[in-house]
């Protein structure tokens, strides 16, 4: 105990968490360790995880396979720079992902996180057209409740309101934006979803490089899941009015959607593709952006001739042996029976919710679940009961979600959502 209050004060002493105040006060949990579905706390308490490290550790923690690959390629070299120099598991991981994503996609760019694939997708875009001679396609169209990441370029896509593009007004760049469908994921999509799209694009498209989207799940800006039709209608446009479609398949890639990539479900092919997040298991930060080999051929041979990207720890080998491993792993399971699994057991588990009055909707689709509410939830409040309740669920704003790893069982799963199911409950009371 003396050990988890010394480690809580001297975190809260230095460090800052994601979004969060040096004064608050909230709790943190400092983690000991984790293995498979469970996170133990330096206190000695286990809880069940319902957030796989946000969408990234789909086969669970300290996996032995993913532990293996790791020690494996920590005994040949753990980086090494990119820069003139390659190696074996950028060379075969790349190989792996044109081979399992839309044949159109044939060339990788390795970077060390989400955010700064979509710097990549965007700057590609930006540099395809001004190679093209039409310098004045730099900016992009995308859908509100988007989210794509914390830097500048991802942070001037995502929704200007959950971002607070009020307070970087003058430092962000503006970006044109429709409002996003409200057709939802099993509905047809109607002329009024689409026509703020198109109207963008008929007013604006000599002036676009791209339409950047999350295919499917709109994630951390509402997590909206939207109908595959939508997207089908987005490519049409795209194709109409000659911009790019950049898919963020961040969040949704690698099977959490019930498809390998949530695209699939609308049978849409990008241009330009960002992966992260599940890319390797969770285990180690690595993302990539895809594009066709037109794009990639015509930014090279245009001006300047070269692609001007460059992270320091662009494929990183201990990450890109662990992405292979993960994949290995992903490709050796029945996912997606897992996942099927899984979200019969969420849309089960969380439908008791329906029913109460704090809740405004609830809604599943593959290995995501999530319960909508009328209002923020009070973190202070709700983060410490769902840990007393032995569960790792950490809402924000007034969603509470679930997107357990794959290798959760039924009675764990259903000691995610009883908890979610109680703990809402309590709000109900209060
Ligand atoms: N795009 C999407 C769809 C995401 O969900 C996220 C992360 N939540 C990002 C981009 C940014 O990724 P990262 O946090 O690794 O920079």
């Amino acid at each position: 105990m003396r050990i988890t209050s010394d480690l809580i004060e001297r975190d809260q002493r230095y460090i800052w968490h994601p979004y969060s105040s040096m004064n608050s006060g909230y709790a943190i949990f400092p983690v000991k360790s984790a293995n498979g579905v469970r996170i133990t706390l330096s206190d000695g308490r286990e809880l069940i995880d319902g957030m796989s490290s946000w969408w990234s550790a789909i086969h669970g923690y300290n996996h032995p396979v993913l532990n293996q690959a790791i020690n494996n390629q920590l005994q040949d070299m753990s980086h090494i720079m990119f820069g003139g120099l390659t190696h074996q598991p950028a060379i075969d991981l790349a190989e792996q992902l044109v081979q399992i994503t839309p044949d159109a996609l044939t060339t990788v760019f390795f970077v060390d996180s989400g955010s700064v694939a979509v710097e990549v997708a965007m700057k590609m875009a930006i540099q395809y057209w001004y190679a093209n001679k039409q310098p004045e396609k730099q900016k992009m169209l995308t859908i509100r409740h988007g989210y794509h990441g914390d830097t500048f370029g991802a942070m001037s896509v995502s929704d200007p309101v959950n971002g607070m593009h009020s307070l970087f007004a003058n430092s962000l760049n503006q970006q044109f934006f429709a409002d996003a469908p409200e057709c939802k994921f099993d509905q047809a999509c109607n002329e009024s979803d689409i026509q703020p799209l198109r109207t963008q694009l008929q007013t604006h498209h000599s002036q676009i490089a791209a339409v950047i989207l999350e295919p499917i799940v709109q994630g951390a800006g509402g997590m909206r899941f939207y109908s595959p039709e939508y997207l089908k209608q987005v490519r049409y446009l795209c194709d109409e009015y000659d911009v790019l479609l950049i898919l963020d398949e961040i969040a949704t890639g690698f099977g959490r959607t019930g498809k390998l990539f949530a695209s699939e479900h609308a049978d849409v092919e990008a241009d330009i593709l960002c992966l992260g997040k599940a890319l390797t298991g969770g285990y180690m930060t690595l993302a990539a952006t895809l594009c066709t080999p037109y794009i990639a051929e015509t930014i090279s041979s245009g001006d300047p001739g070269l692609f001007m990207h460059g992270p320091t720890f662009m494929a990183n080998p201990l990450a890109c042996s662990t992405a292979l491993a993960s994949l290995e792993l992903l490709f050796n399971s029945p996912w997606q029976q897992a996942v099927n699994t899984i979200e019969t057991g969420l849309k089960k588990g969380l439908m008791p919710c329906a029913d109460l009055t704090v809740v405004k909707e609830v809604r599943v689709l593959g290995a995501i679940g999530v319960v909508e509410l009328h209002k923020a939830v009070d973190m202070a409040v709700i983060q410490p009961r769902f840990v007393e309740a032995g569960v790792w669920v950490r809402p924000f704003n007034n969603l509470i979600y679930l997107m357990p790893p794959f290798i959760i069982d039924e009675h764990d799963l259903n000691t995610l959502t009883q908890a979610v199911v109680d703990i809402i409950s309590n709000l109900e009371d209060a």
